[in-house]
Parts: structure tokens; sequence; C-alpha cells
């Protein structure tokens, strides 16, 4: 107990529960007065093709909390969809991530995708694809500029809802990508039935593929079913030379991760765009040679 609860001295785990309700509470009053005056930011991490060119950004909520330092969003989404403030927030991420990327083509930078994490409660909205028209229409972004990426479970949870609500936003003429692919537990005939346009394997069957049970023959079938689907995909959590390489030899189109880029600020992000390559084709076929 000693050296489990160290960190919290004497106080009753009970008051140890009480003080996180309230840390939580205090969290989620921060989250709302940073939405309406402007204390969230978005970081961006390219996805890279094959020759290491920034094709696109993942834009990522970002949000530094004035005592508790940087929050991750892994905390902050599910305080902000308990509070329904996810659509708001959700609402602004979209303006925001379509506005910078815009900005960076209003300055002349190479036209790249921006992706944007759709929550849930978003997507079961009937006005969702509205407001996507909305912001791209204020935005002045073109639709194929933005990507929205969705995860397997949000998508199969009503199929049919799932179906309709996808075909509107292709509508507009916007990307989809399915987000963390191959962790949901969904069965993959519904797949090709869906109007998406991208895979994103889940960064796990990544970083597992020198493991003692490799998780090679995973990545082969779903880099092999993407492309037979005629669909785009992207590896996630990409740390290493011979992660790169293995994912390139196998045909995977888009490169993310640690290797090409960190999540990154809207500044340093728009130096990405004119940098040339990430990573040099050169070494990545010295790192073939090794793999
Ligand atoms: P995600 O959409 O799968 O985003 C990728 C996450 O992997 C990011 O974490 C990114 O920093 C991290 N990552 C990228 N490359 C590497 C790598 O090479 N190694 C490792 N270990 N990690 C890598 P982050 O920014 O903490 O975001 C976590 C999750 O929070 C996201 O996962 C996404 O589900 C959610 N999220 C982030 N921003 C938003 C947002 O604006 N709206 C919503 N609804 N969810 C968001
Ligand atoms: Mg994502
Ligand atoms: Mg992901
Ligand atoms: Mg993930």
């Amino acid at each position: 107990y000693e050296a489990k609860f160290g960190n919290y001295g004497t106080r009753t785990f009970s008051s140890v529960l009480n003080q996180a309700l309230i840390d939580r509470r205090e969290l989620e009053q921060e989250m709302a007065s940073a939405l309406k005056h402007g204390g969230f930011e978005l970081h961006y991490q390219p996805q890279c093709d094959q020759n290491g060119r920034v094709a696109a950004f993942e834009a990522l909520l970002r949000f530094t909390h004035p005592t508790l330092g940087v929050v991750p969003p892994s905390r902050l989404v599910p305080i902000a969809e308990e509070s329904e403030m996810i659509i708001s927030l959700g609402t602004w991420v979209l303006r925001e991530a379509c506005r910078q990327n815009r900005q960076w083509q209003v300055e002349g930078y190479p036209p790249v995708r921006v992706a944007v994490n759709i929550s849930s409660m978003q997507f079961a909205r009937e006005d969702f694809a509205d407001r996507v028209a909305e912001v791209l229409d204020e935005t002045g972004l073109a639709p194929q500029f933005l990507e929205l990426e969705l995860t397997e479970s949000v998508v199969v949870k009503d199929f049919t809802e799932s179906t309709r609500q996808l075909q509107r936003l292709k509508r507009l003429g916007v990307s989809i990508a399915i987000d963390d692919f191959g962790t949901g537990y969904s069965s993959l005939n519904y797949l090709h039935r869906l109007p998406i346009d991208r895979l994103k394997i889940d960064r796990s069957f990544i970083q597992l593929l020198n493991a003692p049970n490799s998780t090679l023959p995973i990545l082969e079938a779903i880099i092999s079913m993407a492309k037979n689907m005629e669909l785009g995909v992207v590896g996630e959590g990409v740390e290493t030379d011979e992660q790169m390489a293995m994912l390139c030899l196998k045909g995977c189109d888009l490169l993310q991760g640690f290797l090409y880029s960190r999540p990154v600020s809207a500044d340093r992000a728009k130096f990405l765009l004119h940098a040339g390559p990430l990573y040099e084709s050169l070494m990545r076929e010295d790192a073939l040679a090794v793999a």
C-alpha cells in the first residue's frame, strides 16, 4: 500500500476518489472556459507518402491547464463527451483545422488534406453533415482537403444509420478514414458496404511487428484487403526504420508516426510543408536491406 499509494500520504481511498471527482469537475469548468476564450490548440502530425512527402496532417487536440499542465486528449475527450461539450468542442476543432489548412493554401504552400477526429456523439447527430458543410463554407476549404476519422465501433454501432450519415458526408466531397483499424470487434463483412476511403492500421499492429508473435500476417492481410477494396491505407505509430521499411514493402500508401514527426504546432507544421521529404528514400532502401 505504501508503495502503491505513497503519493497520497495518509489520505483514505475515498478521499482520493473524492479529489479525483473535484479535479474532474474543475477540469470540465476550465475546458468550458477555454472553449469560450480560445484556450484550446490543435497540433498537427504529418502523414507521409512512401517518399517521405507530406500528404496530410492529422489535427490533434491540445490543452494546457493552468495548474494541471498538459492534459492529453484521452482525458479531455471523455470529459467533453459526458457533458456534451464535445459537440461544440468538436465543431471548434473542425473549424480550426479547416481554417488553418485553407490559410496554408492561401499562403501558397502545397495543398494537403487535414484529418479531423470525430467523436461518436458528433457522428450520431442528425445535423452533423450540415455542420461540416457550414464549416467548409465558412472557411472556404475545398472538401477534398478534409478527411474525417471515425473509429470502427462508431461506424458499425448502427449500420443503417451510419451508412446514411456517411453517404451525406460523401456527397459533400470529404473523405472518410477508419481510425485504429483492427481494434474494433466488428465483422469484416460490413466494410465493403460502407462508403469509406481509407483504413488507418492501429499502431499496436505496427509496434508488435518485431514481437515473438509478429503481427506481420495481420498487417499483410489488412493492406491487401484495403488494396482489393480500393481503399487507401495509413500506418499509424511508425517509430522505427524497420517498421517503415516493412510497411512500404507491403504497399502501405501513407505513414504516420514519430519517425517522421511528432504532432507539432501550426507554425512548425507549416515548415514541414516546404521542408521537402521528411524521410529520404535512400535511407528507406538501407533500412530495407537490413530488415
Ligand atoms: P488517434 O486519432 O489514433 O491519434 C493518434 C495518436 O497517436 C495521437 O495521440 C498521436 O500523438 C499518437 N502517435 C502518433 N504517432 C505516434 C508514434 O509513433 N508512437 C506513439 N506511441 N504514439 C504516436 P494523442 O494526440 O494523445 O491523441 C490520442 C487520441 O485522442 C487520438 O487517437 C484520438 O482518438 C483522440 N483525439 C485527439 N484529438 C481529438 C479531437 O480533436 N477530437 C476527438 N474526438 N478525439 C481526438
Ligand atoms: Mg485519429
Ligand atoms: Mg488512430
Ligand atoms: Mg489510436
